[in-house]
């Protein structure tokens, strides 16, 4: 089977390294520790070439749960669930959280002989994903580490974040995000405040990309409104399949084919099952039926990965990048060409970045 270099739109590797809290965890992602879905080695192996590197802050007050976000796996195993969110993180909280995820990052960039390159605009990442490096842009989600007078986003632009997700579906002063809830609509709760439409304004003034995942559908509207990017949802999925919050409405597909934007298929089982059930033994076909209504609703060239590996759990035969290969498999067998694979596997994240990185 010919290989496909693959661009991701989400990984929580960085919070997974964070969570080791000792001093060298950059070389356990440079050497290959092995654990969780991504490291260097197997990314490589994989043909995984690049990314959106996710910078999550986790809630004190909750703590870590199913080694990763502050959401109960056992509790998304109910028929219907909406599960409550924490409490808004306050900017000094949330920082040195976000600097060490980026000094981390920077530790993994210097180390790596060459290997990985953190990318600033368009033209680097395609130019280091053509080399075969590791192209990341770094994006956090949530931006609860930006201050009301956006002191820290100029600070943060500069040590290399190019991709903010407004939201991580707990509030911060920009917005409201989505609650884990099935079934349910993203039409959740109040659109974006009056600085959160000051932050997509500085967003696009900087050319930085707004992430539309994790928030509720009037923040979605308000983006819409206020930014003249194409509309981007990292690691979302079709709520038509999967009716939980966190989940893309025809109207908002529309929206996205509208701007010529980009949805990333998440492979979390709660985002891809009818039932909305986050269950290992989820069967990864779900993954090519979301593909195919996204391609049937945007077209080609507006559809790729968004995994969520190592920030979710996974469906059983995907416990780790290694696997990524069962994926393309199906779709070949299932009529998806050598130029469609193409798309999805990198081209149409790389165009995407491209016209908003510039
Ligand atoms: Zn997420």
């Amino acid at each position: 089977m010919q290989k496909f270099k693959i661009f991701d739109g989400h990984n929580d590797v960085l919070f997974r390294l964070y969570l080791k809290n000792k001093k060298n965890a950059f070389l356990d992602f440079i050497q290959g520790d092995n654990e969780g879905h991504l490291d260097l080695p197997r990314m490589q192996q994989s043909g995984f070439h690049g990314g959106f590197f996710a910078i999550y802050v986790p809630s004190p007050e909750v703590g870590v749960i199913d080694s990763d976000k502050p959401v109960r796996y056992d509790d998304m195993e109910k028929d219907e669930y909406s599960l409550p969110l924490p409490d808004l993180l306050k900017a000094d909280v949330a920082l040195p959280i976000v600097i060490r995820k980026i000094s981390l990052l920077s530790e993994i960039e210097k180390n790596s002989k060459g290997q990985v390159k953190v990318c600033l605009n368009g033209q680097e990442l395609e130019q280091s994903f053509q080399d075969n490096k590791l192209a990341i842009i770094m994006h956090i989600e949530g931006a609860e580490c930006i201050d009301e007078n956006f002191y820290n986003l100029e600070a943060l632009y500069r040590s290399g974040l190019r991709s903010i997700g407004p939201v991580w579906s707990r509030p911060t002063i920009f917005g409201e995000g989505v609650p884990f809830a099935f079934p349910q609509s993203p039409d959740t709760g109040g659109g974006l405040t009056d600085l959160g439409v000051e932050l997509i304004k500085h967003c696009n003034d900087l050319n930085m990309i707004v992430d539309n995942s994790h928030l509720n559908e009037k923040g979605f509207w308000d983006i819409a409104k206020y930014s003249h990017h194409p509309l981007v949802a990292t690691h979302s999925n079709v709520h038509t399949i999967c009716p939980h919050t966190r989940n893309l409405t025809n109207r908002q597909l529309d929206a996205i084919k509208d701007t010529r934007g980009m949805v990333g298929v998440n492979f979390a089982p709660a985002f891809l099952r009818q039932d909305g059930k986050m269950l290992a033994d989820t069967d990864i076909q779900l993954i090519i039926d979301h593909f195919k209504y996204l391609i049937d609703h945007l077209g080609e060239d507006h559809v790729g990965f968004g995994s969520d590996f190592d920030g979710a759990m996974m469906p059983k035969e995907l416990n780790s990048v290694t696997e990524m290969p069962k994926i393309i498999e199906l779709m070949q067998n299932q009529g998806f060409d050598h130029s469609l694979l193409n798309k999805i596997c990198h081209q149409n994240w790389i165009n995407l970045i491209k016209k908003i990185l510039i």
